[in-house]
């Protein structure tokens, strides 16, 4: 089953410009300006989960 991830903004200080968008190989983590929380685009998201991995606002919600 893929993994369903999904973002929690309330860990997401929302100062700065995402680290994680960096480390999504997909580039599925989209952010609007520095000041906003990172968003997933499904259209791209694999499922993968690195990105629980590097930070907690990103969460699964079926693993
Ligand atoms: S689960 Fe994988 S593909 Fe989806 S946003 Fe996270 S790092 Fe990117």
């Amino acid at each position: 089953m893929k993994k369903n991830i999904v973002v929690n903004e309330q860990f997401c200080p929302q100062n700065h410009h995402c680290p994680s968008m960096n480390r999504c190989p997909v580039g599925a983590i989209v952010q609007k300006n520095s000041y906003s929380a990172p968003e997933i685009d499904y259209s791209k998201c694999t499922g993968c989960g690195i990105c629980t991995r590097t930070c907690m606002v990103f969460q699964c919600t079926n693993c």
